[in-house]
């Protein structure tokens, strides 16, 4: 039921009362009344917005993810190498059974092949042939010893002279079968491993890529010294008096192939790596999110434990005062010039209780204020739960982490909290869904996931990037539960280089970004307290400047809008017709709405869009909005 046509049945019903309890005079004063309060409560509750994008059934997801083949997580993080040679078309990736490099190569490339929904194979270096080449337009050598491949490399460099498509996934060790290849790589000559210290993007291919230099921490020796021809090009080279290419781009014969010199194959640089993939051949198209969401944790939440000598320092006033008068009042405006959608995770109390009866909490006015200001602001409440205590059982391992924490005695115990948050947040903000659930301390179970299913959580937001005992996930929808994941990926008000690297590769791979903060961040040396909120505030606002400046066709959503995102996202299936003049696709599970990135490599440009409309996000790489199931792309007459 829409909003008008309950408060219209509430005024029926009002004006039925009043009719039947004859006292005119009094009823017409309270039935006005009541219209007034309908009124400024609906002003409070809800500014202008647009209707928002909604989530299929849970059934329905479980159904259409279940239908979808892809690697399981499980088989993506073991140490085997599969082989799967059912598609037989589309990209081949060939791994190295055994060696460290090329397990790590498969965690980045099976999820991103995947996650680009076009067909793929995948076989061991021992087991590849010739022979698959035939039907394969791209291959994908992520391997150490290219002696493997034994003979098999000079069929390789035939292929891609004849129009096969090559991309050498990291530097490998050197050997003569490696350097057969050179001529095709464009190559002089090859030295030893050196650091990589920074990278330096020497072409706007990335969206954010040239806006600055990135600092590796902890860098190591991840790239090998190497003299190139003339005829390649350097798209990526790290930083420092004598740079390495680290990705370059060359045309051989009627082929292409991309060199990845850049061996960090972790998850946050996998947008990169992806990026690199996407150089090959003419052009290529692959499915985004196209979603940035900012999460508040422990909002709104009873007045923050902790120590306010930092805020006694800048402002002497008290903790309370200053989250109302300083802090909110700052993330308001940053909302307003951003047009953000914050998405606020309530904690009902911060008591360490995990069983018995859970009291409710009766102080409920900082609730009201920050909630409703929150949602005035066109924000969304979600869930953080009842207490900081991670729903995790006594069969948890802290590892000594968490002293404070008590895990919970059972699955009973965490049920009827969540129900009394549930009650509580109904309550205070009746009209509101509360379908976003943020892990305390990104911890959970398995077992607390399960109570979470129980209840209206449709979305959980974790981490995206691993850190030891924090629940990670990818954005995609489970075909276990039906649970949408939306993994947060940067946090905080001090925002490292490793953190920009991480926001910059996924505005690549998923056109996503997701950014918590904590209102206690001000009050946790370890989260840069001591800088003062001033400071701090200036960092998150230059964040959002870099973000928004680099990306302005980024879309600006609640929890539960990019829960819907990601579901379209995960669940299409983009089928592509490539040709001279375009592309034709084909969106299967299309629902309303599709985005993907279309990256020409030969300089030409979108001339327009039938089905969909574009916007040009960096040299050669198109956001591609579909309308419809089916669109065409076509590009602009080549330059004679
Ligand atoms: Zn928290």
């Amino acid at each position: 039921m829409s909003r008008l046509k309950r408060i219209r049945k509430r005024i029926q019903r009002d004006f039925f009362d009043f009719r039947m309890g004859g006292m005119y005079i009094l009823g017409m004063a309270f039935f006005l009344i009541t219209v007034v309060l309908i009124l400024v409560q609906a002003n409070v509750r809800y500014s202008i917005r647009p209707e928002r994008l909604s989530m299929a059934s849970k059934g329905e997801l479980i159904r259409q993810k279940s239908s979808m083949d892809c690697f399981t997580k499980e088989e993506i993080e073991d140490d085997t190498i599969p082989n799967r040679f059912t598609e037989g078309n589309g990209t081949l990736l060939v791994l190295e059974d055994g060696e460290a490099t090329s397990l790590k190569a498969k965690k980045i490339y099976l999820p991103v092949l995947d996650q680009m929904k076009d067909p793929y194979d995948v076989c061991e270096a021992y087991d590849f042939e010739p022979e698959m080449l035939k039907t394969h337009d791209k291959l994908i050598l992520a391997i150490t010893n290219y002696r493997k491949l034994g003979e098999s490399i000079s069929d390789i460099r035939d292929w891609v002279k004849e129009g096969g498509n090559l991309m050498i996934a990291y530097p490998p060790i050197y050997s003569g079968s490696f350097a057969t290849l050179f001529d095709i790589l464009g190559i002089k000559s090859s030295g030893n491993a050196a650091m990589v210290e920074g990278l330096h993007f020497n072409k706007n291919f990335m969206i954010g890529g040239i806006s600055r230099d990135y600092e590796i921490i902890d860098a190591y020796e991840s790239g090998i010294s190497l003299a190139l021809t003339e005829d390649c090009d350097v798209y990526l080279q790290s930083t420092g008096e004598y740079p390495l290419p680290l990705i370059w781009r060359r045309e051989t014969g009627e082929g292409s192939i991309v060199f990845d010199n850049f061996g960090v194959l972790e998850k946050a640089y996998r947008g990169i790596h992806a990026s690199a993939f996407t150089l090959l051949d003419d052009a290529y198209v692959y499915p985004v999110i196209n979603g940035s969401a900012f999460y508040i944790d422990d909002f709104p939440s009873p007045v923050p434990e902790g120590d306010g000598k930092y805020i006694t320092r800048d402002y002497n006033i008290s903790i309370s005062d200053f989250y109302s008068q300083i802090w909110w009042n700052d993330m308001y405006e940053l909302a307003q010039k951003y047009d953000i959608d914050y998405t606020g995770l309530v904690i009902e109390d911060y008591s360490a209780q995990v069983k018995g009866k859970f009291k409710r909490n009766t102080d409920v006015n900082r609730f009201q204020y920050f909630g409703n200001m929150l949602l005035r602001s066109g924000g969304e409440i979600g869930i953080h739960g009842y207490n900081h205590m991670p729903l995790v059982l006594e069969n948890f391992d802290y590892q000594d982490q968490y002293d404070s924490y008590v895990q919970w005695p059972g699955t009973e115990d965490m049920r009827n909290s969540l129900k009394e948050v549930f009650d509580f947040t109904g309550e205070l903000f009746d009209q509101e869904e509360l379908q976003v659930y943020v892990p305390p301390s990104n911890v959970l179970s398995e077992e607390g996931r399960n109570i979470l299913t129980e209840t209206p959580i449709r979305s959980i937001a974790s981490v995206y990037l691993p850190t030891d005992l924090a629940y990670e996930q990818e954005f995609d929808v489970s075909a276990k539960d039906g649970i949408i994941n939306t993994p947060r990926i940067t946090s905080g008000t001090v925002i490292d280089e490793y953190m920009m690297i991480a926001a910059m590769s996924e505005l690549n791979l998923h056109m996503v970004n997701t950014h918590f903060v904590h209102p206690d961040d001000v009050l946790d040396e370890d989260r840069g307290a001591a800088l003062g909120w001033e400071k701090l505030y200036g960092n998150l606002k230059d964040y959002l400047d870099w973000l928004y400046t680099n990306c302005p066709s980024i879309r600006n959503l609640t929890g539960s809008e990019l829960a819907a995102a990601v579901q379209r996202y995960d669940l299409c299936k983009v089928t592509r017709e490539y040709d001279k003049e375009g592309v034709s696709l084909t969106v299967d599970n299309f629902d309303k709405e599709a985005y993907v990135m279309y990256r020409t490599n030969k300089g030409r440009s979108v001339s327009r869009v039938q089905g969909g409309s574009y916007k040009s996000v960096a040299d050669g790489l198109y956001l591609i909005k579909c309308d419809a199931p089916r669109v065409r792309i076509d590009l602009k007459q080549e330059q004679k």
